[in-house]
């Protein structure tokens, strides 16, 4: 066998040489040294035609050995080593990242939050209650005797735990009054915020739960002209000293004169608009000076002090501020509509 111009067939050096090597471009080098047209194995390929017929196999199995070897060892360096383009700069330092989506406050907890700076500004307090109530603090301390009509008003939706004691979804944050007034004593100035259940129809502007958001103002003197002035104040603080607030006669068991209160309408400035049925005013929630038969309920001398208590639904708000229809949008809780406000 002439060895004298072909090139040794060494595969153990080979295969060192290609874990030896640190970057494509030695790589490539080598694929060229070893497997190109003028190659080592090309090279002794060709010696083959001028073997004896008894060393062709043998040679020819070293070359297909080699050849496999070989390129199965650079096939994998160049997986590890990647391609050339990027060696020179691995990582770009001003690709835009992924970013990090960060949740934030829904907006009925932003409202809430909102009138309640409102309110602690004026001088009140924040008082919280449970949801699930007896008849008493809902309805009978409230001047809503069994029977009495007025209960149709709140279409209640009653837990039955088979007790004598009737058990509900509180319609209304006003149990949360009664307890304030039993547990302290006047000058009282609170607000009750918080989720309130009726046996509702879910429409555009109703919904089985919904938020209130309440006042109570206990003292001695209090008069309605306070109730008129503080409903005005707080509808300017969150909507805009444009807005102007008006009362009209009306009638609920625990206030005694009622009304209610409506805003000028955000949408028209008063001028009349579809959302305000042209009549440019907005209503808003009911009011009214405290009766005295829930003063005796919670042992407060009706004759020495006086009060004052208003309540509205907390969704109105932003649904008058923002446009925000229908209301179960709330509760839907679509992040395309959450990570809008
Ligand atoms: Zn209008």
């Amino acid at each position: 066998m002439d060895t004298d111009a072909v090139p040794d067939l060494n595969l153990t050096a080979a295969l060192e040489a290609v874990s030896a090597a640190r970057s494509p471009e030695q790589l490539a080098e080598l694929r060229r040294e070893y497997l190109g047209k003028r190659g080592v194995a090309a090279r002794v390929k060709e010696t083959i035609k001028s073997l004896s017929p008894e060393d062709r196999p043998i040679v020819g199995q070293a070359v297909s050995l080699f050849t496999a070897k070989i390129t199965e060892a650079l096939d994998a360096a160049d997986a590890v080593a990647g391609p050339e383009t990027i060696d020179e700069s691995p990582i770009d330092l001003t690709l835009r990242g992924h970013g990090r989506k960060r949740g934030h406050m829904h907006l009925v907890t932003q409202c809430r939050r909102d009138l309640e700076d409102v309110f602690v500004s004026l001088g009140y307090q924040v008082a919280e209650g449970p949801e699930v109530e007896s008849d008493w603090y809902n309805f009978e301390a409230l001047n809503f005797p069994p029977g009495h009509p007025a209960r149709a008003m709140q279409d209640t939706l009653y837990v039955d735990l088979g007790e004598p004691e009737q058990v509900l979804l509180r319609t209304h944050t006003s149990p949360v009054q009664v307890r304030v007034m039993e547990s302290q004593t006047p000058p009282i100035y609170c607000v009750m915020p918080g989720r309130t259940y009726r046996n509702e129809t879910l429409d555009a502007r109703h919904s089985p739960v919904f938020h209130q958001i309440e006042g109570l103002a206990v003292d001695r003197g209090l008069t309605f002209g306070d109730l008129a002035g503080t409903i005005e104040a707080f509808t300017s603080a969150y909507f805009g000293q444009k807005v102007k607030s008006r009362l009209l006669p009306s009638y609920f068991p625990f206030t005694e004169p009622s009304a209610e209160f409506a805003l000028s309408c955000v949408f028209c400035d008063g001028s009349g608009c579809r959302v305000c049925s042209n009549t440019g005013w907005i209503e808003l929630g009911g009011c009214g000076m405290v009766d005295p038969n829930v003063f005796r309920s919670v042992g407060i001398d009706p004759e020495e002090f006086s009060g004052f208590a208003f309540g509205f639904g907390l969704e109105r708000m932003p649904m008058l501020r923002y446009g925000v229809e229908p209301i179960k949008t709330f509760f839907d809780n679509d992040v395309r509509f959450l990570t809008r406000y």
